[in-house]
């Protein structure tokens, strides 16, 4: 599969799905770049946008990494063009923010929820937020600098879920389920394509590759032992819920099931 979505720059469609890049994220201390990589999931009920991207902030003047970014600042460089950032990627793809019905954050750092400051009109009624990523940011305020400050004004309003699994739209095709480890309110999506019969589960952070995921590589887990219990948890979603393809929000190696 991964050949066939693979289309740099412009991003990749697969049937019903949508992945666009969204800039790139380096990580200083391994020397390594990951793009970032944002979803729309075109459903019965609308399209979903699965994540944002990085904020538009780092192309005001007055952007300055070290505050933007707090203490992150020393281990992540932003890498995004004006042209690259969400709501222009989403442009080349025909799609405005009124055609965007849903739109779910797999978790807040900076890389996912930052672009959604790019849709100040959107009902954040249909925002959809897991509650424990508030315990999340305001413990790790510090870490985010001016990015925490903005973020947390603007996600204050949004729907926050609670418990391990929310079914979004009542009617089974699109399941939020809590995949703590990467942080404590992480989520990830499962969609089951009413169009092609096929079942996709997006990992966001739970790992940064599907190869680290196959490897029980626990990529940029910060609470190990409940990573480890969500990473048994999801394989067990793959084989109940018959999950075909597995996609993850920086490598768009895609794992068929
Ligand atoms: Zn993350
Ligand atoms: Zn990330």
């Amino acid at each position: 599969m991964e050949e066939r979505i693979h289309n740099k720059g412009m991003g990749s469609v697969v049937k019903d799905i949508i992945a666009i890049p969204s800039g790139e994220i380096e990580f200083v201390l391994f020397k390594k770049k990951f793009p970032v990589y944002i979803f729309i999931i075109k459903t019965t009920q609308g399209n979903i946008l699965f994540d944002s991207g990085f904020s538009s902030t780092i192309f005001s003047d007055s952007y300055n990494p070290e505050q933007y970014l707090g203490s992150a600042h020393k281990f992540a460089n932003i890498n995004l063009s004006d042209d690259q950032k969400a709501i222009h990627m989403l442009k080349r793809h025909n799609i405005e923010t009124g055609n965007i019905g849903t739109v779910v954050l797999s978790h807040l750092h900076f890389d996912h929820a930052g672009g959604i400051l790019d849709f100040q009109e959107f009902n954040k009624e249909k925002i959809f937020v897991h509650e424990l990523e508030y315990e999340e940011i305001y413990s790790t305020y510090t870490m985010f600098g001016d990015y925490g400050k903005s973020i947390l004004s603007f996600v204050k309003n949004v729907r926050k879920i609670n418990g391990d699994r929310y079914d979004l739209f009542g009617n089974g095709e699109v399941t939020l389920l809590h995949t703590p480890g990467h942080t404590k309110g992480h989520i990830s999506l499962l969609y089951k394509s009413c169009k092609t019969g096929d079942n996709y589960l997006f990992l966001g952070d739970v790992s940064y590759t599907v190869e680290d995921f196959l490897n029980n590589n626990y990529s940029g887990s910060v609470y190990r032992k409940t990573a480890r219990d969500t990473f048994d948890k999801i394989r067990k979603i793959i084989i109940d819920e018959q999950v075909k393809y597995v996609l993850t929000s920086h490598s768009l190696g895609t794992c068929e099931v």
